[in-house]
């Protein structure tokens, strides 16, 4: 088959192009180093074979070019399809042409797939133009990887101080008094701005600005990217000004629900830690007391879904949308009601307040003749909604719809939660679990919680509650913590 040659983009693995995209779906084996954002794995098949050829953390060995290349000429040979990530452009002083060539000596089909490299996204993601009309007229992308002070060396760097244009240099870091040396004695002015930024796109970006005189006092540690000229003056600095930069959040709910809370605070600058504490599972029975009652729906007045898990599992188990006929449907939030709406059932009533409390209250007395309420939700829950809806004289039938189960936690995700800054929790039973698992010290200094039944499980359970949120979805949990967070000046 075919070797591709991928570029992984700068960090931000949102910044991979659609044909790497495209070919990670589909490949067999991916050979990835330490430069290429590991969420892009994830893209790969479940069974994909996923070959770590990088620098471990901690700078252990990485493995020699020569075995780089024979490994990918091995599985290209053994007809796989197979993605080489390498991190931004695969060109750009990345070892990607001898790659290629080795693909090329050994009779393999290849493919280039283009990046974005990092010698222009990254100093974009600290707020520098790479050009500036009229004051920077070239752009020069150099190594620094070189030893300059050795004999022979293919980098002039007095010529390019001479250049007098954007100077941004890769691998720079461990040479750069050096580099700084020869720059100034090309001429270039040492209160030229100059600015270095480390693991540039991605939520723990660095940025150090300072001028080509005094940067390499800073301590600078690789990976980073040097940028040298009047352009890094510029501070159109959008990406480390967004509410939650620099904030590292847990995101406890199950995998399949965390992806739109998890999405909204990558937006906003958030490092995103997904630690699924719950699983949903059938409940169990098996999900047998549903089915009959989802079977008999046309005899009840109401259907009351107080979550989206227990909205999807009731859609999934209609046979048909008409037998709702004359049934109608409440949801406890908008959450809920747009699971109703992705199966084209519109809910009925959805209550001011997203809580059971707020639903009882806005649910009207059943009719002289009383009537039958069918609620599905999960296995274990509050009393307030059908014990209310009984008192008021409704006929109700609970049936648990699925049920949620802890999932068990690895030493890195426990590290993972000790090391953020906020854990965000939306529902009792995260908590819950969470806490089982990790004890009530080891929770993240910020605790927000989506609404008030969820917070006072967790005072209950010994957490300090920064955050509840007045708007109990995850929109209304997101912009309350960045209310908190990052208050906009008044
Ligand atoms: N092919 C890559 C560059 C590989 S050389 C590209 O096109 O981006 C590796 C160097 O790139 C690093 O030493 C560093 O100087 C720079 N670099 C790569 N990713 C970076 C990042 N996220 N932040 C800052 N610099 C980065």
């Amino acid at each position: 088959m075919t070797v591709y040659l991928v570029g992984a983009g700068p960090g931000d693995p949102a910044l991979l192009t659609v044909r790497g995209a495209e070919l990670l779906r589909r490949a067999e084996v991916v050979v990835y180093d330490r430069l290429s954002a590991r969420e892009l794995l994830d893209l790969a098949p479940a069974g994909a074979l996923r070959l770590d050829v990088g620098k471990q953390p901690g700078g252990g060995p990485s493995t020699p070019q020569e075995e780089i290349n024979a490994l990918l000429v091995e599985h290209g040979l053994a007809g796989r399809t197979v993605v080489r990530l390498k991190g931004g452009d695969p060109y750009v002083f990345a070892r990607g042409a001898e790659e290629a060539a080795a693909l090329a000596a050994a009779g393999v089909d290849y493919e280039v797939v283009p990046g974005i490299t990092s010698a222009v996204a990254v100093p974009a993601a600290a707020g520098i133009p790479v050009t500036l009309r009229y004051s920077s007229t070239s752009l020069t992308v150099v190594t620094g990887h070189e030893d300059p002070t050795k004999d022979h060396t293919d980098v002039d760097w007095e010529a390019l101080a001479r250049l007098r244009g954007t100077l941004v240099i890769l691998m720079g870091v461990a040479h750069l008094p050096e580099i700084t040396r020869r720059l100034l004695a090309g001429g270039l002015p040492p209160d030229t701005p100059a600015a270095a930024v480390r693991w540039g796109t991605r939520p723990d970006q660095e940025t150090v600005r300072a001028t080509l005189g005094t940067l390499h006092e800073h301590r600078l540690r690789a990976p980073a990217t040097i940028v040298v000229g009047e352009v890094a003056r510029q501070r159109l600095d959008w990406f480390e000004r967004r509410p939650l930069f620099g904030r590292r959040v847990v995101v406890t709910r199950t995998r399949a629900q965390a992806g739109v809370l998890s999405a909204r605070l990558r937006e906003l600058g958030a490092a995103v830690e997904e630690v699924p504490v719950i699983r949903v599972e059938d409940p169990v029975d098996g999900g047998a007391a549903l089915a009959r009652a989802v079977a008999a729906v046309g005899s009840y007045d109401w259907v009351v879904l107080t979550s989206p898990n227990g909205a999807a599992r009731f859609c999934a188990g209609l046979r048909d949308g008409r037998d709702l006929a004359g049934v109608r449907l409440a949801a406890i939030g908008p959450g809920t009601a747009q699971v109703l709406a992705e199966h084209h059932l519109v809910a009925d009533l959805v209550p001011e307040r997203y809580v059971a409390e707020g639903l009882l209250e806005a649910f009207a007395d059943p009719p002289g003749t009383g009537g039958r309420v069918l609620l599905a939700r999960a296995a274990v829950a509050r009393d307030v909604l059908p014990e209310g809806l009984r008192s008021r004289g409704w006929g109700v039938d609970v049936v648990p719809a699925y049920r949620t189960v802890p999932v068990e936690l690895d030493e890195a995700d426990v590290r993972r939660i000790a090391a953020s800054d906020v854990v965000t929790f939306t529902s009792s039973s995260t908590v819950e679990h969470l806490v089982a698992a990790v004890g009530p010290d080891a929770v993240p200094p910020v605790v927000a919680c989506i609404g008030p039944v969820t917070a006072a499980t967790a005072r209950e359970l010994g957490l300090a509650v920064t955050v509840e949120a007045p708007v109990h979805t995850v929109d209304g949990l997101v912009d309350a913590l960045v209310g908190h967070l990052a208050p906009e000046p008044s």
